[in-house]
């Protein structure tokens, strides 16, 4: 593994960063005064994603890109620190069109869609001229085990009608997300893991009503509005099925991948941003007579968060050069790892952070509370740690020995030792 960045990727870096700062960051406000505030789109997002465009920032998420689609091809691991400067801002990835859940839907769309599909639905996707939603979730049914999964969808002929209740799908409430991507049972006789299938849903089909926009502890996702959805009997045209029928949940694996990737990316840049803002107010507050960053405990909060954040960095660096090279693209190991260990780390700092800037802390003013409550979906969207922590036990390896039999063991048997007392 080599962790030296390329030539390409150090220009990028460089290239984004600046932009970041020069471009974005200076609108930060003013997102926050018509996104939170006035509760409108900002107007100024159009005009700054066609800068980022022409300054060749654009779908920097996505490796597979053909040579006729918009992007960069850079690798995941060339774009782990990019995806760390977005993460800095709640909005920072979609001036890139780097968001969730936009990017892994477009990666599932280039591995599986029909060129048809392509040129419906992933080219708009790719120019940013759309939006989507993955509608996976169920309130009815513990969404964990997607064997659960209830909604119907019976193939008529050339058509697929569907029924059933979804919620928190992510970017389902945004004014401009045109179509879902919805998980059904359509093999009900099927092998557990071969009755679903994936299909695509216009938001404008008859029987689709967004019922409501979900905020996840007081979080509103304003770049991609969480929503529950029902589907009364809603018919859509059979070549809508994406991948195969039958095999939704493999084809929702390749979406999971980048999907958990990005987010532990973006999660680390959180983190870094935390840190600064943690540095910067306990230098200029002072209690009980000193400046509060001359305090033990606020220097080791700091301190912990270094390594933490170095060492999370590493694991996600070294998960994306794994998934770059193609042998290792199905290795969900290292990502589950980063899935459960990253949204800890960023939850402990997001902690400490609060802390330290007192009751202001949990204000909306400052992206603290973002952050935390980042945290805390991450630990339970794409699969709880429990699921993720169960299935890596269940990949351990099993030593095939008895404890009695180790080398490890350095006293007799206890079966012999009763023996010889006995005699
Ligand atoms: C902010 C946010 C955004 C989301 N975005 C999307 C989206 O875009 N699309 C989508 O389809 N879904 C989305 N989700 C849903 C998310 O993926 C599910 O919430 C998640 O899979 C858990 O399903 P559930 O809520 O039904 O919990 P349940 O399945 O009811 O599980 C509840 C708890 O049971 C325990 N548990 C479950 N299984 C095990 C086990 N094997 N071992 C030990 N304990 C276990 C865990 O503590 C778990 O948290 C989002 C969720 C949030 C919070």
């Amino acid at each position: 593994m080599d962790f030296e960045p390329t030539s390409r990727a150090k220009a990028f870096h460089d290239k984004l960063f600046d932009f970041f700062n020069q471009e974005v960051l200076p609108l930060h406000r003013d997102w926050v005064r018509q996104v939170m505030r006035e509760r409108r789109e900002p107007d100024f997002l159009s005009a700054l994603q066609a800068k980022a465009r022409a300054e060749g920032l654009w779908n920097l998420a996505l490796p597979d890109l053909t040579d006729d689609q918009p992007g960069t091809g850079l690798t995941n691991l060339e774009f782990a620190p990019l995806a760390e400067i977005m993460g800095r801002l709640p909005w920072g990835s979609q001036v890139f069109n780097c968001q969730a859940p936009d990017v892994p839907n477009m990666a599932m769309l280039q591995a599986l869609a029909t060129p048809d599909q392509k040129t419906q639905w992933l080219d708009p996707l790719l120019n940013a001229a759309t939006r989507s939603a993955f509608a996976m979730t169920e309130p009815d049914v513990a969404s964990s085990d997607a064997s659960n999964i209830a909604t119907k969808m019976a193939f008529e002929g050339d058509k697929v009608r569907i029924n059933g209740r979804k919620w928190f799908a992510t970017g389902g409430a945004h004014p401009d997300c045109s179509f879902l991507i919805v998980m059904g049972v359509s093999d009900p006789d099927a092998a557990r893991t071969e009755r679903q299938s994936m299909v695509i849903v216009p938001t404008t089909a008859p029987g689709v009503t967004i019922s409501r926009t979900l905020n996840y502890l007081g979080w509103e996702d304003h770049v991609a509005p969480i929503a529950q959805i029902e589907l009364d009997n809603v018919v859509v045209p059979a070549q809508n099925l994406v991948g195969e029928r039958g095999r939704g949940f493999k084809g929702a694996q390749v979406r999971l991948g980048p999907a958990r990737i990005h987010h532990a990316m973006r999660c680390i840049g959180m983190a870094e941003m935390l840190v600064e803002l943690m540095i910067v107010r306990a230098r200029e507050r002072t209690a009980f007579g000193r400046s509060v960053i001359d305090y033990d405990t606020i220097q080791r909060w700091i301190g912990e968060a270094r390594v933490e954040i170095d060492m999370n960095r590493l694991a996600v660096q070294r998960c994306a050069w794994l998934l770059d090279q193609e042998a290792a693209r199905d290795s969900w190991r290292p990502v589950s790892m980063i899935k459960i260990s990253v949204p800890n780390m960023l939850q402990k700092i997001a902690d400490r952070a609060l802390q330290i800037f007192g009751a202001m802390g949990g204000l909306d003013d400052l992206p603290i509370h973002h952050a935390f409550a980042y945290a805390r979906w991450f630990r339970i969207g794409d699969g709880p740690d429990e699921v993720h922590l169960r299935q890596i036990f269940r990949s351990e390896p099993q030593p095939e020995w008895a404890l009695k039999d180790s080398p490890y063991l350095s006293v007799p048997n206890l079966g012999e030792q009763k023996l010889r007392v006995a005699e």
